[in-house]
């Protein structure tokens, strides 16, 4: 099973990324492991990587493309992957379909994790976390009426990236960056979309259902 997750901020998609390869027992293949990976192994792309990392400039898409490509041609890829964060646009789109068609492969699946924004506001907006021992808590998850941790006594705080503000701006910027990449996959034929509210179990197992039809 070949197939590419995809999700705003706050849908779960890491914890849901690990359950479902584990599931389909494929590695999780996500462009953020790809690139520790490199840079701590320091590879070519990854000490190429790491130089405009360093300067705080966006890694290029070539280079991205090509730790993609490495990654996949390892062993463990070869009879399937989740892929997660990559791709981030129908440019990358394309370059990932001629890459699997070279290899004589193509995507099976394009899962898309569908939250609605203000279920999305309320999970992030809710977090509060601890300034002394940095775990997180959830305002109305885990019933908070004070503001000190239940662990430590810290005082907690709202941090910038879960202000409501910044989560709804993130949510804009998803939008507009992923609706092309959907609109994509679901000419292909091969988007599902999957109801990502509720417990992450619940998620996981909407997910596995969505994904049996289209196992070999
Ligand atoms: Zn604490």
């Amino acid at each position: 099973m070949r197939l590419v997750l995809v999700g705003p901020p706050g849908a779960g998609k890491g914890t849901q990324a690990q359950f479902i390869a584990s599931n389909l027992s494929i590695p999780k293949i996500s462009t953020g492991d790809i690139f520790r990976a490199n840079v701590s192994g320091g590879t070519e792309l990854g000490k190429l990587a790491k130089t405009y990392m360093d300067r705080g400039d966006l890694v290029p898409d070539e280079v991205t493309i090509a730790m993609v490509r490495d990654r996949l041609s390892e062993d463990d890829a070869q009879d399937g992957f989740l892929l997660d964060g990559f791709p981030r646009n129908v440019a990358q789109a394309e370059i990932l379909r001629d890459m699997l068609k070279e290899w004589g492969l193509a995507l099976d699946l394009v899962l898309e994790l569908v939250v609605d924004d203000d279920e999305v506001v309320r999970r992030l907006a809710g977090r509060r976390t601890c300034s002394q021992c940095g775990r997180i808590w959830h305002v109305d998850f885990d019933d908070k009426k004070d503001d000190r941790c239940d662990a430590c006594g810290g005082a907690l705080f709202q941090r910038d990236d879960d202000k409501e503000e910044t989560v709804r701006h993130r949510l804009e910027v998803y939008q507009q960056q992923t609706a092309p990449l959907v609109s994509y996959y679901a000419d292909e034929d091969i988007l599902v979309g999957v109801d990502a509210t509720g417990p992450v179990e619940e998620v996981t197992r909407r997910a596995m259902e969505a994904i049996r039809p289209y196992m070999a």
